[in-house]
């Protein structure tokens, strides 16, 4: 299948890219280029362009003839979405609604939506299903949330056939090195423990440490970027004419950010310097998924995500790969 990859150029878009065509499908990268790479866009073609663009988009449809869609193309700080929130709906709603539009103007059918555990906000009941109440906390997860609703009107209204995965927390990176985490600023928790391992910052923050989990640090549910991967190119084969699914994607295991450090030190053989901080605003202290919906409707199964390997991919990519592929790129 020829598959438009809109957001291509990212983290979790580039992963997704290898695994298409690893599983035979042609990905069409559309990217703007504002946080992707160019290094990253190695299997399929490539169209240099926005999210918001109609007419960029027509084109590179007209010229590549995709059958479906993927959509990646947001921004995706949190941070920022409280202070610039007209920035996040324009990309993220408003690229959503152009994409849409285009698709339906070349009869394209089919959207699988990159969306996120952000969506529900501080949850009433752990571990997170997909029918837990979504009441996002901030603009991010708002945008997100919309880009949900519209998918679920545009099926019903079109017989659109749509998609959402609900990301937990994405980390890792590819097991051959081909790709990995490469974000500017990188905010993320495990890249920046493996930063302070590297000497490239000299500690980690830890924000809070008086929450009620078992160590008063927060727990989140890492989830490996090439599982990630995996569940588009399934829900692909999955997705009806006319209908909208949304699934949880995480392990159902949480890691609390004393217990990444403390891998990452094991991992590394490096001693990570952490200083504990105040409370970073809008963080909900456990965030952890029941992805069984996942398992049974798409098969999906996480087979690299157990914490260890997130770890050492995470670390063989920041302290290996990186340097070379994109040098590898640029020559
Ligand atoms: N975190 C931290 N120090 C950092 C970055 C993140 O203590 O320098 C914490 C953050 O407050 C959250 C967890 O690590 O509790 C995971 O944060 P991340 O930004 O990686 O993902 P999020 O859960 O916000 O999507």
């Amino acid at each position: 299948m020829r598959v438009l990859v809109a957001g291509g150029a990212g983290y979790i878009g580039s992963h997704t890219c290898k695994a298409l065509a690893e599983a035979g499908h042609t990905p069409i990268v559309y990217d703007s280029f504002h946080t992707g790479h160019d290094w990253a866009v190695r299997w399929g073609p490539l169209e240099h362009g926005d999210i918001n663009d109609g007419a960029g988009l027509s084109a590179a449809i007209r010229k590549h003839r995709p059958e479906a869609v993927i959509n990646f193309a947001a921004l995706a700080y949190v941070g920022e979405s409280n202070t610039e929130p007209t920035k996040y709906y324009r990309s993220n709603v408003g690229g959503m609604i152009t994409l849409l539009e285009t698709m339906r103007a070349h009869d394209i059918g089919t959207m699988v939506f990159s969306s996120s555990c952000a969506t529900y906000g501080v949850p009433a009941h752990l571990p997170i299903v997909e029918s837990t109440r979504q009441d996002p906390i901030n603009p991010y997860g708002r945008s997100k949330r919309m880009g949900e609703e519209i998918l679920r009107d545009a099926c019903a209204a079109h017989g659109l056939a749509a998609i959402a995965l609900r990301y937990f927390n994405a980390a890792g990176a590819d097991a051959d090195g081909d790709l990995g985490e490469e974000h500017d600023p990188e905010t993320h928790l495990i890249p920046l423990v493996l930063q302070a391992a590297s000497g490239v910052r000299s500690h980690i923050s830890i924000f809070g440490t008086d929450y009620e989990t078992q160590d008063g640090t927060c727990v989140r549910d890492y989830v490996h970027v090439a599982d990630l991967a995996a569940a588009h190119v399934a829900a692909l084969s999955v997705c009806q004419k006319g209908q909208f699914g949304a699934y949880n994607l995480g392990t159902g295991q949480g890691a609390s950010i004393n217990q990444v450090i403390e891998r990452a030190r094991e991992i590394t053989g490096r001693p990570i310097k952490a200083v504990a901080e105040g409370r970073r605003p809008g963080d909900p202290p456990v965030l952890v998924a029941d992805a069984s919906l996942a398992r049974t409707a798409l098969q999906w199964t996480p087979t690299q995500s157990g914490l260890d390997n997130v770890i050492e991919t995470a670390w063989r990519w920041m302290s290996d790969y990186r340097e070379r592929r994109i040098e590898a790129k640029a020559g």
